[in-house]
């Protein structure tokens, strides 16, 4: 008998899959370098951790033995008429992340070619290979989204656009004009994704209010997440909102009960915690106009944000910095995965714990 050769019988794409490396955690830097209390701006999660609203939702749940609402319709109710959509046009990710994998299951596999910028989010590649399909990665200009070159790329085998709006890890957004002219000139042979998981951060008048566009586009979801600003990234909540023809596609692959109970009740809170959202994206933007003031005192370029997290070029391999800075106790994000081999990502935390970023990084550079 031949060996089991467990890779040889995995479908191709996923052969090829580099498996995603999340931020490191807390409890392993406190273990692998002993120290304790470690500063993480690794991840871009709410520095200020779950909505007070949320927390005390969560006290009040007694029914842990039944199962979630499948339609989880008291949050897609609350959500809906947030934004003024149909509960049909909502499709519940756990995490938004969900969500983007049911958009290749569902419109894309072997053959199909699925269109993304460089140096954007990891997930849109794994998602591709998952499904078996071709990764079309265009050229980034100045870091963000080329959206003439992303259309020019489109075939007539491209049946998805990912675009993140604003873009993580280089916090780069498109303005409402030149996304609206995108959408405009897409064949209606594909779905074009806009993954708006920061879109709270930004507050532009540029930026687009894609929502709104869903009655003039049919082919495009809009994904929005309760893992960054509302704070409840360990529960796993996200979503879409599309047309409700999509919607009813993405809800037929999707895992019945994807969202869990206490997920649900915290998300419902977290949308009723207005003020916990107010402050917390006021409080973001004051400290990453802080942390440009500062990158710049120190000599160091970055890409402006519309995040909660910033880019910053360290001129020499992030990686080294990283470590340095870890064995200090601050947790950030080398990205050169994403093709940025000397820049780190750094969240933006609340005010002391960027203070404390910043000398830990100022210290890190002075001694490499
Ligand atoms: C964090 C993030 C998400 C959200 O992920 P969840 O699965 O909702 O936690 C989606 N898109 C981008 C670009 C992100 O950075």
């Amino acid at each position: 008998m031949t060996e089991f050769d467990a890779l040889a019988l995995a479908v191709v794409g996923v052969r090829g899959i580099k498996p995603y490396r999340p931020g490191k955690p807390i409890d392993e830097v406190e273990r692998e370098y002993g120290i304790s209390n470690p500063i993480k701006l690794a991840s871009n999660e709410n520095p200020r951790g779950a909505p007070p609203g949320a927390r005390r939702a969560l006290q009040n749940i007694t029914e842990l033995g039944r199962y979630p609402d499948g339609n989880a319709r008291a949050l897609k109710i609350k959500i809906a008429s947030r934004l003024g959509v149909d509960i049909q046009q909502i499709t519940m990710g756990n995490g938004s992340n969900d969500v983007l994998e049911l958009v290749a299951r569902v419109f894309a596999g072997p053959g199909d070619e699925i269109i993304y910028s460089a140096h954007a989010f990891a997930v849109y590649g794994l998602v591709t290979r998952a499904v078996g399909a071709k990764s079309i990665v265009v050229d980034a200009r100045r870091w963000g989204h080329d959206l003439d070159a992303m259309a020019d790329a489109v075939t007539n085998r491209t049946r998805v656009v990912f675009i993140a709006n604003p873009n993580n890890p280089t916090g780069t957004w498109s303005e409402a004009r030149a996304l609206r002219r995108f959408l405009g000139v897409m064949p209606t042979t594909t779905v074009v994704v806009v993954d708006e998981a920061y879109c709270e951060y930004v507050g532009d008048s540029a930026y687009p209010d894609c929502v709104r566009w869903l009655r003039d586009f049919p082919n495009l979801i809009v994904t929005r997440t309760f893992s960054k600003v509302y704070g409840l990234a360990a529960l796993r909540v996200g979503y879409g909102i599309s047309s409700s023809a999509v919607a009813d596609l993405l809800n037929r692959v999707r895992q019945p009960f994807n969202v869990n109970s206490v997920a649900q009740y915290a998300a419902i809170a977290a949308l009723d915690d207005t003020e916990f959202v107010a402050a917390s994206i006021a409080e973001n933007h004051n400290e990453r106009q802080r942390l440009y003031v500062e990158l710049s005192k120190q000599g160091l370029g970055y890409i402006p944000s519309g995040g909660n997290f910033v880019s910053v070029d360290v001129k020499r391999p992030a990686v080294e910095v990283y470590e340095n800075m870890l064995r200090r106790g601050v947790i950030v994000r080398p990205i050169g995965e994403y093709g940025m081999p000397n820049h780190l990502r750094i969240t933006v935390g609340v005010g002391e714990e960027n203070t404390a970023m910043l000398n830990v990084l100022s210290q890190c550079l002075q001694a490499t």
